[in-house]
């Protein structure tokens, strides 16, 4: 075994489970680091708390005054905490989430200083932030970045610091971030199911789109991780012969999770809770060491704040512990990677599910009107969620039978198939009788309220119905959910104000409104029928039955990418109010950088790789196996050697991977050298996808090849097989 990687091994057999906190109950420690509302009843003067209130719901503006008082609160509160710095707490494209670190303590006078933090402080900030990725929307002239703060997301305290959760805009009002454009999704939603709700209650003034995510990841020793360089440098293992023992045997689903795991979670929970995070499921993946945590759904914005707060806590926590988390796509090749299912409603501030089916035909009305045109949605503008969930990491777990393919469609169980299928036969053109429309009713009450069957579920679907949500599927557990989030309430909101239109016009027309209704939703639904399938999402067979639908197939990030400038794309969001067209296409030539950027790294270190750790390995093999056919022969002497070739052959399987996997390198090498050079930035995408990408595999498979064959105790590499079955 080499050095580096002997010691590795050494040191995660000595871990032991490192001693937790223990003691007080888990309820009482929820949200005790969050300045959420009832804290701020406490903490504000009644007017203060009143207007803040006032802002989270409704989102109106907080006057200056008001925000000099909820600064106040917040510092001591912070102060409380332990808190001695704050931050603007912000979303760059870059995926992660960025901090810029202030002390509260303020010199004012000679040996004389107090803590401080103003209104002015809290609303906006000009973070230094020139690196962070912008599209050529911040040249350097106009370089200046805004942070302003998310009153809708509350603050809170991690270590020494309160973070405040802000959107990031340029200084000329675009979004640079996440989170702006989410917010206006979210609004442009609320809005228009709003006016859509008004057909059934007219009580309803709001409607929060629902968030509730799925995070799967890989723990590996922290010895095994800076054993891989590719591990560490781009998230994913970029050879390594898949272990004899994989996921096979299926026993790590649900299996019990190894104590050193079981001590890192129950610390990481504890963590989360105290942050207002509601994890409540924890348990093991498919893969070895592969696990998933889903807290209790809450609104989209705030559910996303969360996720990008647990990704960094499980990452700090990890650390304490001995372990690296895995947040990749695709860490490992031969074993499921992961992913982030993002389950997604839309419920009222009359507390109704709208996506649930109720208890009577008018509930069950409501729910048909949500479904069916959430189906609509998806069918309009599948290309815009599949654009919504690319990257190149995201590119090596779609469609890998493990994931749901890169086609959008929509599974929503037998039953629901019944129903809408008897709507889609029995509404009849002209007028209903009484006698029609009682019927219809009768029917659409008998919708179970129940629909929660697990034998009617379908796992290879991207885009489910789960009984009271849906639930996609082909989001990236790396990625930012907002970026989905934005598109799928985007296109809902574009959705419901047409069906809004179009029944609005009939009633006019004479029609009554339910009778509007109904006959609207079966257009709907014999619209959006080919984007609706329940067999088997992995199957060949799909692909061939999506093509003759006529259904998009994007295999790869940089075609997906395309959909973004599309025209209809650009004038549905400038039409929303969600993106202008400067934003988005700022927003597609980032993801593209972005795209050539993981490949360019990637090639990069597959070439190092390769060039100063397995040929040197295999060299110093070979020539072990040259001295020991030379002393064979010596001793032996040449006639007793000629049936015995077992180290030849070997010598030679040696050479012919070694050449072969060098020859590829090279013509790697050259194909990036050339793709470099290409200016526009689609094209150089395309160029890494088609020159220099299409090279990895191969490459893989001669290393792998050479794992195999050379001395494990000469491998300079921890092999996939430790870093996941050792703890
Ligand atoms: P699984 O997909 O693993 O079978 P479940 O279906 O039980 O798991 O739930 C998955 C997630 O769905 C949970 O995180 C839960 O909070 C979330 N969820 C439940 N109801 C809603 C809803 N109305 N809106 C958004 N998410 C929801
Ligand atoms: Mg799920």
């Amino acid at each position: 075994m080499s050095s580096v990687r002997k010691q590795a091994y050494q040191d995660v057999l000595q871990r032991s489970p490192k001693e937790i906190e223990s003691g007080e109950k888990i309820s009482k420690s929820f949200g005790e680091k969050v300045f959420h509302l009832e804290v701020m009843r406490e903490y504000l003067p009644d007017e203060a708390y009143k207007s803040i209130k006032a802002a989270i719901a409704n989102g109106t503006r907080i006057e200056r005054r008001i925000a000099d008082q909820v600064a106040s609160a917040m510092k001591d509160w912070a102060l409380d905490k332990g808190a001695t710095h704050y931050t603007h707490w912000f979303q760059p494209l870059t995926g992660s989430t960025a901090e810029k670190h202030d002390a509260f303590f303020k010199p004012v006078g000679p040996g004389r200083a107090i803590e401080q933090f103003s209104g002015e402080l809290l609303v906006q900030q000009e973070p230094d932030a020139s690196s962070f990725p912008h599209g050529g929307i911040r040249n350097t002239f106009e370089a200046r970045g805004y942070t302003a703060w998310d009153p809708s997301s509350p603050a809170f305290v991690i270590a020494d610091t309160l973070c405040i959760p802000t959107i990031f805009i340029a200084y000329t009002g675009e979004a640079l971030d996440y989170k702006m454009p989410l917010l206006k999704a979210l609004h442009a939603v609320d809005e228009a199911a709003v006016d859509v709700c008004k057909y059934f209650d007219k009580n309803v003034t709001k409607v929060n789109a629902t968030l509730g995510w799925e995070q799967e990841y890989f723990l590996i020793d922290k010895a095994f991780y800076n054993a891989r360089p590719d591990l560490l440098m781009t998230g994913r293992v970029l050879f390594g012969h898949p272990p004899a023992k994989g996921q096979q045997l299926d026993d790590h689903y649900f299996g019990s999770i190894p104590e050193r795991v079981t001590t890192f979670m129950k610390d990481f929970e504890r963590e989360s809770i105290r942050l207002g995070i509601p994890v409540t499921t924890r348990h093991n993946e498919v893969a070895p060491n592969q696990f998933e945590c889903a807290p209790i759904f809450e609104e989209c914005n705030l559910a996303n704040d969360h996720n990008l707060l647990l990704m960094d806590l499980l990452e700090k926590v990890a650390r304490k512990h001995d372990f690296r988390v895995v947040l990749h796509e695709k860490p490992f090749p031969g074993l499921n990677g992961s992913g982030k299912h993002n389950n997604w409603s839309l419920a009222t501030d009359t507390g109704v599910n709208l996506l649930a089916p109720g208890k009577n035909p008018k509930s069950n009305m409501q729910f048909l009107t949500f479904f069916v045109n959430t189906i609509k949605a998806i069918h309009d503008h599948a290309d815009l969620l599949r654009a919504s969930i690319a990257s190149a990491s995201n590119d090596h777990r779609l469609g890998g039978h493990e994931a749901p393919p890169a086609i959008i469609s929509a599974f929503i169980g037998s039953q629901l198939t019944k129903v809408l299928d008897d709507l889609e036969q029995n509404i009849k053109a002209g007028k209903m009788t009484p006698q029609d429309k009682t019927e219809l009713k009768l029917n659409i009450g008998k919708i179970p309220q129940i629909l929660l069957d697990n034998t009617d579920r379908n796992r290879t679907s991207p885009f489910a119905f789960t009984g009271n949500k849906f639930e996609f599927r082909a989001v990236g557990s790396l990625a930012n959910c907002a970026q989905p989030m934005i598109i799928l309430n985007t296109i809902m909101a574009k959705q419901l104000q047409l069906f809004k239109t179009s029944v609005d016009k009939r009633i006019k027309k004479g029609d009554s409104k339910d009778e509007a209704i109904l006959k609207e939703l079966q257009k709907l639904i014999k619209e959006s029928k080919d984007i609706r399938f329940e067999g088997n999402g992995y199957g060949e067979e799909w692909v061939k039955e999506a093509k003759k639908r006529g259904l998009s197939n994007m295999k790869d990030a940089p075609s997906a990418l395309k959909v973004w400038e599309r025209k209809e794309v650009i004038e549905l969001f400038e039409e929303m109010n969600v993106f202008s067209k400067r934003e988005l296409l700022a927003r597609q030539e980032i993801e593209f950088e972005k795209y050539v950027l993981r490949l360019q790294i990637e090639a990069r270190l597959i070439g190092d790789l390769t060039q100063n750790h397995v040929i040197p390995a295999v060299i110093n093999y070979q020539n072990r196996l040259i001295d020991n056919i030379k002393g064979l022969t010596e001793v032996l002497g040449k006639e007793a050697m000629a049936g015995m070739d077992a180290q030849k052959s070997l010598l030679s399987d040696l050479s012919v991977h070694l050449n072969k996997m060098q020859e590829v390198s090279r013509k790697m090498l050259e194909n990036r050298k050339k793709a470099n050079k290409i200016e526009d930035i689609q094209k150089k995408a395309a160029a890494y996808r088609d020159t220099v990408k299409v090279h990895f595999d191969e490459i893989a498979y001669h290393t792998d090849k050479l794992e195999v064959l050379v001395d494990d105790e000469i491998w300079p590499f921890p092999k996939i097989r430790e870093m996941l079955f050792t703890s």
